[in-house]
């Protein structure tokens, strides 16, 4: 669970980005913050895993205070997905998804087998394994970002419109294999999107926010498409 208590960001030159937000992510769910650009999306997801600081309030990850976690601790258990998928341009695609296991000395020959899994998994042919990036359609580069974030099997997921980036057809396909893959997975997750047709398709909840970083209305899909 991630919770949000009263908690504010204020740039330093005075720009108020989120106001006093207090808001549960629950576990095992969904939590969409949807709104207009500037209305402080970003910002409280980067607060999540102190990417950006708060100027004020706590955020809770279970039973602990993000702020006394060491960052690389926290960081090791949530992955971060952000739109145009922020691959590495030099790398290949497996190389991406083993970037972070690698990293944490992880054993090549299993953290690259695991990655070959995970392309299967996200719906990646294994011939691109050997690709880079750029060699990559737009839609195939955000699954090997998903892969990628679920490579070190992080128990929360922050995903910063992650397709908004590709065309309309592709991106209702990587939404419903996102949603086949989460019931399989189960993670806490945080999805920034400005569309709320996206937010009441994957939301088990939708945070709307409005700008100034208020929370405007806390609603299951349900309710927002009864509105
Ligand atoms: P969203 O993700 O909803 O588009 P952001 O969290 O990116 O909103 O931004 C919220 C507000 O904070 C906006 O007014 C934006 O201009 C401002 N902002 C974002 N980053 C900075 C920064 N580094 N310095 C000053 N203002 C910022
Ligand atoms: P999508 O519908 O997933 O966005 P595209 O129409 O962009 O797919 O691409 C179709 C196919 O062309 C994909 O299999 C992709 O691998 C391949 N492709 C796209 N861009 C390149 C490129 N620059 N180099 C090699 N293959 C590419």
């Amino acid at each position: 669970m991630i919770r949000f208590e009263s908690v504010s960001k204020k740039y330093p030159d005075g720009t108020l980005a989120v106001d006093e937000l207090d808001l549960v992510a629950p576990s095992g769910r969904i939590t969409v913050l949807v709104g207009p650009s500037g209305c402080g999306k970003t910002t409280s997801l980067r607060m999540i895993n102190r990417m950006i600081e708060p100027t004020d309030g706590r955020i809770w990850l279970d039973d602990r205070d993000t702020a006394s976690v060491p960052t690389h601790e926290l960081r090791r258990g949530i992955g971060y997905v952000i739109q145009h998928a922020g691959l590495f341009p030099h790398r290949t695609v497996v190389d991406n998804i083993t970037t972070v296991p690698e990293l944490l000395g992880q054993d090549k020959k299993r953290a690259r087998a695991r990655a070959m899994e995970l392309m299967e998994r996200v719906g990646l042919p294994a011939q691109l394994a050997k690709r880079y990036p750029a060699q990559l359609s737009g839609g195939q580069q955000q699954r090997v970002g998903v892969a990628r974030a679920l490579a070190a099997d992080p128990p929360v997921m922050l995903m910063d419109e992650p397709f908004s980036a590709v065309d309309p057809v592709v991106r209702a396909q990587l939404q419903n294999e996102f949603l086949r893959l989460q019931g399989e997975l189960g993670k806490t997750i945080v999805f920034v999107t400005h569309d709320i047709d996206e937010a009441i398709k994957l939301g088990d909840q939708v945070a709307v926010l409005r700008v100034g970083g208020h929370l405007a209305q806390l609603a299951s899909p349900a309710d927002l498409l009864a509105a």
